[in-house]
């Protein structure tokens, strides 16, 4: 083979392209949704990612960035947001209330999105800066460039889905 071929197999080839084009949905609730705007922000730059192009529809992303307090009474509607992604989807949960309530530990406050949905990766930090935040995008990135094409059909995601009473 000469030069200017490259062997590769399609599977490269897709992870490669999800990697870069990640789509985020934000949401947004509170405080830590504010550090995310200064992530999309010039300085820090999000775009540099392929994560430019928010998607306020679950219809049409790949990233559910959960930023901020989520109330009891909120998580069916996350989920429900959840559940409108199509596959493969990925979940962070941005700062110390999505990750596991943070300082609220009340009655009418959910411990960790985790409660109500599966996460990929945890940015801690109240608020975290937005360098944790890109970095956050930056390990789902490895995620999605090290999952095969298969995971998603496999036992052990359905196992996972399965575990929340998703089918
Ligand atoms: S983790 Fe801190 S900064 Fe983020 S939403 Fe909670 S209280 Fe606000």
């Amino acid at each position: 083979m000469g030069e200017g071929y490259m062997a590769t197999n399609f599977e490269k080839v897709v992870s490669l392209a999800r990697k870069n084009s990640i789509w985020p949905l934000p949401f947004a609730t509170s405080c830590c949704g504010i550090e995310f705007m200064a992530t999309a922000a010039s300085h820090y730059d999000l775009a540099r990612f392929g994560s430019e192009r928010m998607s306020f529809s679950p219809r049409q992303c790949d990233l559910l960035m959960v930023m901020g307090t989520i109330s009891k009474k909120m998580g069916p509607i996350l989920r429900q947001v959840y559940l409108q992604m199509a596959e493969p989807r990925w979940v962070i949960a941005v700062g110390a209330c999505a990750s596991s309530g943070g300082i609220f530990d009340t009655y009418s406050v959910l411990q960790g999105i985790d409660q109500v949905i599966p996460v990929d990766v945890y940015v801690p930090g109240c608020p975290p800066r937005p360098e944790a935040i890109l970095d956050g995008v930056m390990k789902i990135q490895e995620l999605v460039h090290a999952e095969g094409l298969r995971r998603r059909t496999s036992e052990q995601y359905k196992d996972l889905l399965g575990s929340y009473g998703i089918q």
